[in-house]
């Protein structure tokens, strides 16, 4: 038996992405599904971890470019939503760094305190006992044949949160 039968689909999706056309979906939902909090995007190099967060600030009403934040390891986003109100996306990637204390230096405590921005850490593995637990974990791992496997699991936080992950549907 899987680990995964305690798990129920609330907490739990594991979905297929055949195409960017399918992340833009995901990214879409997730845009709609978390308001604010922090995600840990798992996944190999070329996975599609910025790729799903491009879209995802996209769809949050992201007019411009998204660079990698693999050199800066945080790109603040500002995004003005329709009801005049900005919500505030830190996109991280924390692939390059060399030691936790950087964290600190970069603020990254207030980031994550800031209970209303969304914060998206990619590479979470390379800090993840320095870094409070997440709502959502995502972890994307990409098949020989370019299709895409996501999981997409809630943690204490996100459930306690009462988010719903049976919504995501590709
Ligand atoms: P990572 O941030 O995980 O290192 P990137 O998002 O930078 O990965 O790169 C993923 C690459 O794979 C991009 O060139 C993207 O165009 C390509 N790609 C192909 N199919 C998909 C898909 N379904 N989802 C995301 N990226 C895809
Ligand atoms: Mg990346």
């Amino acid at each position: 038996m899987s680990n995964h039968t305690s798990f129920t689909d609330k907490q739990l999706q594991i979905l297929t992405l055949y195409s960017e056309t399918d992340t833009e979906r995901l990214a879409e939902q997730l845009a709609a599904l978390l308001p604010s909090g922090s995600v840990w995007l798992a996944g190999d190099l070329g996975a599609g971890k910025t790729t799903l967060t491009r879209y995802w600030l996209q769809a949050l009403g992201h007019k411009g470019a998204v660079k990698s934040p693999t050199y800066t390891l945080v790109e603040p986003y500002s995004i003005e939503q329709d009801d005049g109100t900005t919500k505030l996306v830190y996109h991280t990637d924390l692939y390059r760094i060399q030691d936790p204390e950087e964290l600190s230096l970069i603020g990254f405590d207030e980031y994550l305190e800031d209970k209303n921005a969304l914060v998206i850490i990619e590479w979470p593995s390379r800090a993840d006992n320095y870094l409070p637990p997440p709502t959502l974990f995502i972890d994307i791992t990409q098949s020989v044949d370019e299709t895409r496997q996501v999981e997409i699991r809630l943690s204490k936080v996100g459930q306690a949160k009462g988010l719903d992950l049976s919504l995501l549907k590709i």
